[in-house]
């Protein structure tokens, strides 16, 4: 089968302490300290062998994120930017949609023809973490498109329990093509919902909520908010093609962030929200530098700041003023486990949730270069690639 690989240099940094297992496996726990000099290839594979509880899908549509573009993008010494555990070669793509082509002796929910999406997280179920409740937190995830080969490719092979079925969203959308176009995007939903509804403890509507970027995760949380009773959101966002985006998804106001003072920012978020400042704060840009001293001085009582966006730096915020407006800061990553999946799909299905808007590119699997160069602007919506 075709596939985009990707292959890079394993040269562990000087001082970055391997453990034994990544020695012998070569799955960096962080990418970014043992990956060098990455390079993609259109390759002929073979193509993947379905195990007894795996199903192989012909991928219909594979979304490119930003978690793909840190592959490429390279610091001075050539190592990938990407933070997470990755092992090369590999194929990417972790937004996934597809048909059921074949499924293994001991599936029991999938069958031939099933149009289903991609839960990209294959938890193990068995560490601490998994058996409190902490999906996310998996101590010995693999993830597809990561750790695993992913949907980048005519074919893929993954566990049937990490599939949800979509075969009702056809209905809703008029048709199997324009269903898998959006159960590709369902993964940046379940992202922002585990964020809003799972891993923040009270969101209520009639807020008044600020989103910060107007990438796919933050356009995916302006949905889920409009959708669920916000009463105002308001997205903050450089790129104009982006900020046309969030425009026709619903937001009632984009605007342009400059240079102007975290103080200036927060009295334009206080004049659109009647003077209250914001209930719910959404970080979605990974910019905590520059995102948090606003978001700090934005807040309403009892405001939660939700960060989703990801930024190795440290950001500085006065603690002092979560506690005099009773405040939140939750920290957001993940999307697997908690019913999140089949609650956005269930949206989307209802009609309360239409992703399409946010596709903007499409390439064939052949032109995987092209599409990258093309996200790596960061500049319109969602690019897909259809195999
Ligand atoms: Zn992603
Ligand atoms: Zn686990």
């Amino acid at each position: 089968m075709l596939a985009a690989v990707i292959a890079a240099d394993w040269s562990p940094r000087p001082g970055y302490s391997l453990t034994p297992e990544e020695e012998r496996t070569r799955m960096a726990r962080s990418a970014t300290n043992a990956w060098r000099n990455p390079r993609v290839e259109m390759n002929r594979i073979p193509d993947p062998e379905c195990g007894p509880e795996d199903v192989i899908l012909r991928v219909a549509a594979a979304g490119l994120c930003g978690s793909d573009l840190h592959f490429f993008e390279t610091d001075a010494e050539g190592y990938m930017k990407y933070p997470g555990m990755a092992r090369f070669p590999s194929v990417p793509g972790h937004e996934v949609s597809g048909v059921v082509m074949e499924a293994g002796s001991a599936t029991r929910y999938l069958r031939p023809g099933d149009l289903v999406c991609l839960d990209d997280m294959v938890v193990c179920g068995r560490c601490d973490a998994c058996r409190r409740g902490f999906p996310n937190q998996c101590e010995s995830l693999d993830d597809v498109g990561f750790t695993m080969n992913g949907g980048c490719a005519e074919l893929l092979r993954v566990p049937e329990r990490n599939c949800w079925n979509v075969n009702a969203l056809a209905e809703r959308l008029g048709g199997r093509e324009q269903a898998l176009e959006a159960a590709a995007i369902i993964e940046p939903y379940t992202v922002a919902y585990n964020a809003l509804f799972e891993c923040a403890p009270r969101l209520k509507p009639g807020g008044y909520a600020v989103i910060f970027g107007a990438g796919p995760i933050g356009l995916a949380a302006l949905g889920l908010l409009k959708s669920t009773g916000a009463a105002r959101v308001l997205v903050f966002e450089h790129h104009p093609s982006r900020r046309a985006i969030a425009e026709r998804m619903g937001a009632d106001q984009v605007l342009a962030l400059q240079d102007e003072s975290p103080e200036s920012v927060a009295e334009l978020v206080r004049r659109h929200t009647g003077g209250a400042g914001a209930d719910i704060l959404v970080e979605a840009a990974g910019a905590f530098t520059h995102t948090l001293p606003i978001m700090e001085l934005s807040m309403a009582n009892g405001a939660q700041i939700i960060i989703i966006g990801r930024d190795g730096h440290r950001a500085s915020l006065l603690l002092e003023n979560f506690q005099v407006k009773k405040a939140n800061l939750i920290g957001a990553m993940g999307n697997t486990g908690h019913g999140t999946y089949p609650n956005v799909i269930r949206m989307m299905t209802a009609g309360l949730l239409d992703p399409r808007p946010m596709i903007t590119h499409r390439f064939e699997l052949a032109d995987f270069p092209a599409a990258l160069a093309q996200a790596r602007g960061r500049q319109g919506g969602k690019v897909l690639l259809k195999p």
